[in-house]
């Protein structure tokens, strides 16, 4: 690993050393988290990095990038491909600038935007009050249903109605069920608004068909492509025919310099591996996973939103259990368990305590752990749960997670040695 790296600055080559090790040796359990494949790695880091290309194949502002030309042009045509779209932007360096594209290619400052509130299971990039973008446009919010904290569809349409939002965005972070893309595509209609989807979480699993896909019913749909997806530190942009211009033209000059061809390339890769069976496979126990985990967590007392998942998120309200996502999160990562700390929807705690934690599936079963390990990892979080900061509780928890996770390698052994 690194072989440059490690002769010529070994202070670096140490901390990303490190690095592989902790990711090794944790059971980790970060909903936004996965493992890229090896393939992914090496093309992040590749030859591309060095081209500098802006523009679009076949109109460049470079000289020199016919290669270029070639490996965007297969990535959109991956793109469309796998998840049945009309037109793929692959320019975006993350699901951020995914979601910064749209809004520069359709809205003009003052403009009002609906999106899902951020406490209820939202995302930063959608109008909240930390982001700079909550200066030019006029976010407002819709959020759950306090009894089934699923998504108020009758409170989004009259919130649309009232306020006739230019754009209307479905999609979150910490959202644990399925989303009723038709009915909110019919919202959006309604009220003569764009209907935006931003897949950041779950793209993986729509690739996979393991849920229901947004393309079909969204003028436009963002992504990351980590997460679920698996792949490089980037994102991706899906539209409809009709919108392709200006999409292209609000990604670029709108809101991008120029491509990174590198990750272009890892995206390429991931745009087919996703299409595979063996990653159907992980995708469906992922959920399968994120099901069980539900299930055994409720059976230990603790209390799931919503009443379970469809994808591969468990958000977990910890008040039962006396606990708060601070301490669990902390007592967890004593033990070599990372998750993090969420807000639940009408949260009474703070951002920085949080009354719940947000548990993601993906990682832990692409490393191969199924129903049997993940009984054993919600036994082990209940044991943490009943004294988080007793430390021979928390000691004895570690050595229960090592043994466990010790038994699935991160990647195939010797993928690192040279
Ligand atoms: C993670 C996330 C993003 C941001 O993606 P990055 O690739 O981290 O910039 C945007 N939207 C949602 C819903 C997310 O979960």
């Amino acid at each position: 690993m690194l072989k440059a790296t490690r002769v010529s600055d070994p202070e670096v080559y140490s901390i990303v050393a490190d690095e592989l090790s902790r990711q090794e040796h944790n059971i980790e359990m970060i909903a936004s988290e996965s493992t890229a494949p090896l393939e992914v790695l090496e093309l992040s880091g590749c030859i591309f990095t060095n081209k500098t290309t802006e523009g679009y194949p076949g109109a460049r502002f470079q000289a020199g990038s016919q290669v270029a030309d070639r490996i965007e042009n297969l990535g959109i045509e991956r793109a469309k491909k796998i998840f049945g779209a009309e037109h793929a932007n692959l320019q975006v360096y993350s699901g951020s600038t995914a979601n910064y594209s749209v809004y520069s290619a359709i809205l003009n400052p003052g403009d009002t935007v609906l999106s899902m509130r951020l406490d209820q299971g939202g995302h930063l990039t959608h109008g909240s009050p930390v982001n700079f973008l909550s200066k030019v446009y006029n976010y407002i919010f819709y959020g759950v249903d306090p009894k089934t904290e699923q998504i108020d569809y009758d409170g989004v349409e009259s919130i649309a109605a009232e306020n006739k939002p230019k754009l209307i965005i479905a999609g979150g972070s910490s959202y644990p069920r399925l989303i009723d893309y038709e009915r909110m595509s019919k919202i959006a209609k309604k009220a003569d608004a764009y209907f935006m989807v931003d897949m950041a979480h779950i793209a993986g699993l729509v690739a996979a068909g393991v849920i229901p896909s947004p393309v079909p019913y969204a003028d436009f749909v963002t992504s990351s492509t980590t997460k679920t997806f698996c792949g490089p530190r980037s994102g991706i942009v899906l539209c409809k025919a009709e919108h392709a211009k200006k999409l292209d033209k609000g990604v670029f000059p709108g809101a991008v310099g120029s491509i990174h061809l590198n990750t272009v390339a890892a995206k390429t890769f991931s745009l087919r591996y996703v299409a595979t069976p063996e990653f159907r496979k992980i995708m469906e126990q992922v959920v399968i996973n994120a099901k069980k985990l539900a299930e055994e967590l409720t059976s230990y007392g603790f209390r799931i939103v919503s009443g379970g998942t469809d994808n591969h998120i468990v958000l977990v309200d910890l008040r039962p259990k006396g606990a708060t996502g601070k301490i669990f999160q902390n007592a967890l990562e004593k033990v070599g368990i990372t998750v993090n700390k969420n807000m639940i929807p009408f949260d009474p705690e703070s951002p920085f305590v949080t009354s719940g934690v947000r548990i993601g599936l993906t990682s832990i079963s692409q490393r191969g752990l199924k129903e049997p390990e993940v009984i054993e990892i919600a036994a082990i979080m209940n044991q943490v749960a009943k004294a988080p900061e007793n430390l021979a509780n928390l000691e004895a928890c570690k050595i229960k997670a090592e043994e466990l996770i010790a038994k699935f390698p991160l990647y195939p052994v010797g993928s690192f040695e040279d």
